[in-house]
């Protein structure tokens, strides 16, 4: 009772001492009437910062598995060679924008999975542009999704997004979190992949597990049939989802503590 009296006292005082905090959005996308005949799905990767998967990339070049790959500036600044590998080959990869630094856009709170957020919409409109410009200046191609560091986004930053013109980048399956999971676990998530998905995994981790796994998955699933589809082609539903604070649940009063902890999307 004790703790509950002195939450009321805080919340009420303004303080939001624990995870009573302002909600943010993960969003989930999903293909829209995914093709009866196969199964359907769309795998998206983060080239956040660091460098190339050459497990993944040249996997996915000898076995012509279409992908959606979002990338930094800072990725395009330190991987000329991934990018070369990239733009080879425009008709399995879509380019689009990961943003300048890999800043999550988020004004609410100060840090998401150990990441510094925006903190401002200004911030924000100049890490989606700056993140803009640079896919535009090493491809030609205006770039149309936007996926901030994370995949999660304060409502402020959602609508500002949308105002610079930008789609949002959900995803409905997280395959790899953040690189943080290990083959065998990536490789059966992959695998698992039901028709509409989109699979979010990451490809600037050459040296995790991750990576082995989502190579081995995703041969699994183009072996089991499955057509891959770049996210330009197809029609795609976003839902907001329900809303969940930075420790990954409701907004509700928590225990100091008793937060779950999440794998930062790397
Ligand atoms: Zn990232």
């Amino acid at each position: 009772m004790r703790l509950v009296r002195l939450l009321a006292v805080a919340v009420a005082l303004g303080l939001a001492p624990f995870a009573v905090q302002a909600a943010d959005v993960e969003p989930r996308l999903t293909i829209v009437a995914p093709d009866p005949s196969a199964r359907t799905v769309a795998l998206t990767l983060d080239a956040c910062s660091g460098a190339t998967d050459h497990r993944v990339l040249d996997m996915l070049v000898a076995d012509a598995i279409p992908a959606t790959v979002f990338v930094t500036h800072r990725w395009i600044r330190s991987n000329p060679a991934g990018l070369a590998t990239l733009k080879a080959h425009p008709e399995l990869f879509e380019i689009e924008n990961h943003g300048e630094n890999h800043v999550p856009a988020v004004t609410d709170v100060a840090q998401v999975f150990g990441l510094k957020t925006a903190g401002s919409l200004e911030a924000v409109r100049a890490e989606v542009a700056g993140g803009a410009a640079a896919v535009e200046a090493a491809t030609g191609v205006r770039p149309r999704w936007y996926r901030d560091a994370t995949a999660r986004y304060s409502r402020d930053a959602v609508a500002e997004i949308k105002a610079q013109g930008f789609a949002i980048a959900g995803y409905s399956l997280n395959a790899d979190m953040g690189a943080s999971l290990m083959a065998p676990t990536v490789a059966r998530r992959v695998a698992a992949a039901k028709s509409g998905d989109v699979i979010i995994a990451h490809m600037n981790q050459p040296g995790r597990a991750a990576g082995e796994g989502l190579a081995a998955g995703l041969r699994a699933l183009k072996a089991a049939g499955a057509r891959f589809v770049l996210l330009k082609d197809v029609e795609t539903r976003s839902e907001d989802g329900p809303e969940t604070t930075i420790a990954g649940r409701k907004a509700a009063p928590a225990l100091p503590g008793a937060a779950p902890k999440r794998a930062k999307t790397s």
